[in-house]
């Protein structure tokens, strides 16, 4: 870039390589499990240690998670496609190097459509989506050194390369919210970010806003969290930002995120020299995939979040409460089985998202640990409905009912929260209130309206919100002209 004004505006270009660990029960070329937390290295064999003479057997089940996912972001599948060893070295592969895909990916040419914070949607173009092996984890202990847990060699993983069609750090976030959205609906990964089921890499640059040519690239990695991805490149393209106005060139380098000092810096290691001098893996032949089993796993896809919230908003639902239920797939499909029992969309997702939501923060709790159903939530909206409790009632139960999974009615029955809506009753206790506050009256007789409100209010108070609230205000004023 030559010199350029200090009252340049630029524009941010980002692409993003993600990885997704599959959730199988075996690895991606062995028997072994593939499991979490377990002790280290206890989860080896042969094949994953790379010893000689070990032989690999692609995973069947990882293939079709592979193509599941391919279809999900509306990728060609290749019918036939390839195994390539990937040569690099480091500690945490013994064996010096790692089975992935190079010239013939499963998946090219996709996209998502990624809904933005501003509101509108942006399609980013998937370039590639390929199968490869993880490596092992190193661990750094004080005392020891650093050691090295292999449990985690061999895991199956997709990576999956978008286009630079990214503008912001905001449409970065949103993007791997949305592609994490895909991978859970479509079941292929629990994409937990801090189990490392879901690791992401960023290339980004920089450039003038109205050129069409690229900046620099720099890629960023060591991004562990969906802030992090934020936090990280929003630094970086201010860092270039500087560097270009300060006359100089961007440097093309890797970069490491260090969340604690906010900052990216230069990654020293040898190994980002990049020259894994890819060949076809010897061991394994090209992989062959039935036209009719992809159609089979195309047909099997579920209803995908684009869709999912497009349903929702035909329900009525503003674009943003469909987003927040369509992030939370348990919320969204306890959403969805209330409706299934007849609730009103819009009571039922105010509810789910208040609430249920509100309950679900201040306990630090799942739904799955609560002892709520959509059976419960229905039968409440129905109290309501019937006139049999006040809302406020049903907000006052609403956490027994999470936690006790217990009949609504018979909670309201037990606590003797019947809304008062009977005139006679009611009216007798308008009267009392109105004996009990004297000076609100002669408020009301001197003009002052507002003292229906007070008088309302301590209706209320004196039937602990039983009291139908209209009926309350009809009552009172009825009382007052008395
Ligand atoms: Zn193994």
């Amino acid at each position: 870039m030559s010199r350029v004004a200090a009252s340049t505006e630029f524009e941010t270009v980002i692409g993003l390589e993600v990885h997704v660990e599959l959730s199988t029960e075996s690895k991606m070329f062995c028997a072994c499990r593939v499991t979490f937390g377990d002790p280290p290295n206890t989860h080896v064999c042969p094949v994953c240690l790379g010893l000689p003479g070990a032989l690999p057997v692609p995973n069947r089940r990882a293939v079709e998670y592979a193509v599941r996912a391919a279809l999900a972001l509306h990728c060609e599948i290749a019918p036939v496609t390839k195994f390539d060893r990937k040569n690099y070295h480091y500690p945490d592969l013994p064996k010096g190097y790692q089975i992935s895909q190079f010239d013939r990916p499963l998946g090219t040419n996709g996209y998502l459509d990624v809904p933005l914070p501003g509101g509108g949607t942006r399609r980013v173009r998937i370039r590639r989506l390929h199968l490869e092996e993880d490596a092992g984890k190193s661990l750094h202990d004080p005392r020891l050194g650093t050691l090295v847990d292999l449990n985690r060699a061999g895991v199956p993983l997709i990576e999956i390369v978008s286009e630079p069609d990214l503008r912001s750090p905001e449409e970065a976030r949103a993007y791997l919210q949305e592609l994490r959205n895909v991978m859970l609906y479509t079941g292929v990964s629990d994409v937990r970010m801090e189990e490392g089921s879901l690791r992401c890499d960023a290339n980004i640059s920089i450039r003038p806003v109205g050129s069409d040519a690229f900046g620099t690239l720099v890629e960023v990695k060591n991004m562990n969290s969906f802030r992090a991805v934020k936090q990280a490149l929003e630094y970086e393209a201010e860092r270039q930002r500087a560097v270009v106005l300060s006359g100089e060139r961007v440097v093309r380098e890797t970069r490491h995120w260090n969340e604690r000092a906010g900052q990216t810096t230069p990654s020293r290691s040898k190994e980002e020299a990049h020259d894994y001098r890819y060949f076809p893996e010897p061991d394994l032949v090209p992989l062959r995939l039935d036209a009719d089993w992809v159609e089979q796993i195309r047909r099997s896809l579920p209803e995908l979040p684009a869709e999912r919230r497009a349903r929702y908003e035909r329900l009525g639902l503003s674009a943003y409460d469909a987003s927040v239920l369509v992030d939370q797939r348990p919320l969204a499909d306890f959403f969805d089985a209330c409706l299934d029992r007849g609730a009103d969309a819009k009571q039922a997702a105010n509810w789910v998202m208040v609430e249920l939501q509100g309950y679900l923060n201040e306990t630090g709790e799942t739904l799955a640990d609560t002892r709520m159903t959509p059976e419960g939530l229905v039968a409440l909206l129905r109290l309501i409905e019937e006139g049999t409790i006040t809302g406020k009632i049903a907000k006052e139960i609403f956490p027994e009912l999470v936690r006790t999974g217990g009949d609504p009615r018979s909670i309201v029955e037990a606590r003797g929260l019947v809304q008062i809506a009977d005139r006679e009753a009611l009216y007798a206790v308008v009267k009392e209130v109105l004996a009990q506050n004297p000076a609100a009256v002669e408020d009301y007789r001197k003009g002052k309206t507002n003292a229906v409100g007070f008088l309302v209010g301590q209706v209320m108070k004196a039937t602990r919100g039983r009291a139908n609230p209209a009926l309350a205000n009809e009552l009172v004023r009825q009382a007052l002209e008395e």
